[in-house]
């Protein structure tokens, strides 16, 4: 008989939720998900462990807690306080006598703290910039009467464009103003209402990269190791991520060793085990800003999935929290010599995307293939439905080529 393996719990059964359970299947690791009834992820992995309901609620958490031997999150918008509680005290559960109630303790992997100080940006960078990781240029904005006034501070300081962003809850750029000139200042107060807000210098890069790193930790909370997987480059449109590029186009060696080395120092200063997503922004003079970083699998890490097949950014999260990778190290490396990931992004119709998805079908030839992941989710104007990941026997720029009409597919349906 297999050996049993242990249960691990999931906050948000959505895309990334669904990607991990499909990791999870072949490898006999059962996956408990907090979340409503037919959400990506239970769509994919039928159990009687799951827990319907709101990751939110501290209640439906600790419900999900008392039936799992670890907690993990798919998003970072989450209730760290009762995770602190789950991690620190434990939750109820009947003693084994059936006579009463004991406190289990379960591990919550990224730990709490990781994902409290990443929920608020603002906090999340200035804790990075102390820890003397290069970031933006930032400033706390005032709220209520101070707000004009200290949005003019910001103005004056950073000069136009500067970023305006609120510190907390965003994704996609919907918590992004760009203020652009004085006459944004006022809509832009109107538009941000009263969220807290910290205003960021502009960042005139040359393109955004972008490091999964996977981070391992013993029992009693010590860094084992960090191991980055290959640098990508990532193309947002509209402050959404669009396409993904393994590897990043014309940059040299050095660079992406750099990106690797400063995303591995970003995810060795926080705590708990899992992947972890660096955004990065990178200079024309060749210096690395963090943008931010997410406590998860992440859009820009879809591609491991068919390119580094041995270990995809969703086996990683799976063996780094059950403490399964190897004392000698995880092989990272890319399967491929180049990948492309296009999200699929909801069109105008409820059908817009299905042109693009057959296309994406029908797209290979001796050197590239083309690989669908759809989500399950109803589609909307601009909501990530979907991706495709495009793999290449030969450069990046020549799969780009091969590809040009899928490329072109996508931008028509986000037109
Ligand atoms: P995510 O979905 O990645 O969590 P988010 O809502 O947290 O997104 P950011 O990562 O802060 O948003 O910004 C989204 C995009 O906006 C960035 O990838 C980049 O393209 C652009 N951007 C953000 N900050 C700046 C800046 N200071 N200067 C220039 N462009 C920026
Ligand atoms: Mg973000
Ligand atoms: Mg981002």
């Amino acid at each position: 008989m297999a050996t049993k393996k242990p249960v691990i719990g999931l906050l948000g059964g959505g895309q990334l939720g669904r990607m991990l359970c499909e990791a999870a299947g072949p490898l006999g690791i059962p996956i408990a998900v907090l979340d409503a009834e037919d959400c990506p992820a239970k769509q994919a992995n039928q159990n009687s462990l799951h827990v319907t309901g709101s990751f939110k609620d501290p209640e439906k958490i600790k419900l999900l807690a008392s039936r799992v031997d670890f907690l993990t999150v798919e998003i970072e918008h989450v209730e760290t306080e009762v995770l602190e509680e789950i991690a620190t005290k434990g939750v109820e559960v009947p003693s084994p006598d059936g006579k009463g109630t004991i406190l289990k303790k379960v591990s919550v992997h990224p730990s709490w703290k990781t994902i409290r100080l990443i929920q608020d940006k603002y906090q999340q960078k200035e804790y990075f910039a102390k820890n003397g990781i290069p970031v933006a240029e930032q400033m706390a904005i005032e709220s209520g009467e101070g707000r004009a006034d200290s949005l003019d501070e910001a103005a004056w300081k950073y000069g136009f464009p500067f970023m305006l962003k609120g510190s907390k809850g965003s994704y996609d750029g919907r918590g992004n103003f760009k203020v652009s000139g004085p006459e944004d200042l006022k809509s832009a107060i109107e538009q941000m209402g009263d969220q807290p807000l910290y205003a960021e210098k502009w960042v005139p890069f040359e393109m955004e990269l972008s490091v999964m790193v996977l981070r391992t930790e013993d029992d009693d909370g010590n860094l084992k190791h960090v191991y980055p997987y290959p640098v990508v480059e990532t193309i947002h449109e509209d402050s959404i991520c669009t396409k993904v590029f393994y590897p990043p186009r014309s940059i040299p060696e050095d660079v992406k060793k750099r990106a690797q080395k400063v995303a591995s120092d970003v995810i060795a200063s926080l705590w708990g085990r899992g992947v972890f997503a660096v955004e990065m922004f990178l200079l024309a003079d060749g210096h690395i800003l963090v943008n931010e970083v997410a406590p998860r699998p992440h859009n820009s890490g879809h591609f491991t999935i068919e390119a580094v097949p041995q270990m995809s950014q969703y086996k990683a999260q799976l063996y780094s929290i059950l403490d399964l990778i190897p004392r000698k190290g995880a092989n990272l490396n890319a399967r491929v010599p180049s990948s492309i990931m296009l999200n699929i992004l909801g069109g105008a119709q409820p059908t817009s995307h299905n042109r693009f998805v057959e296309l994406a079908e029908s797209t290979y030839d001796e050197y590239t293939d083309v690989y669908v992941h759809l989500y399950g989710k109803e589609s909307k104007p601009g909501r990530k439905i979907g991706h495709i990941t495009a793999t290449g026997l030969s450069s990046v720029e020549r799969l780009a080529e091969t590809i040009t009409p899928l490329i072109n597919a996508m931008d028509e349906i986000r037109a």
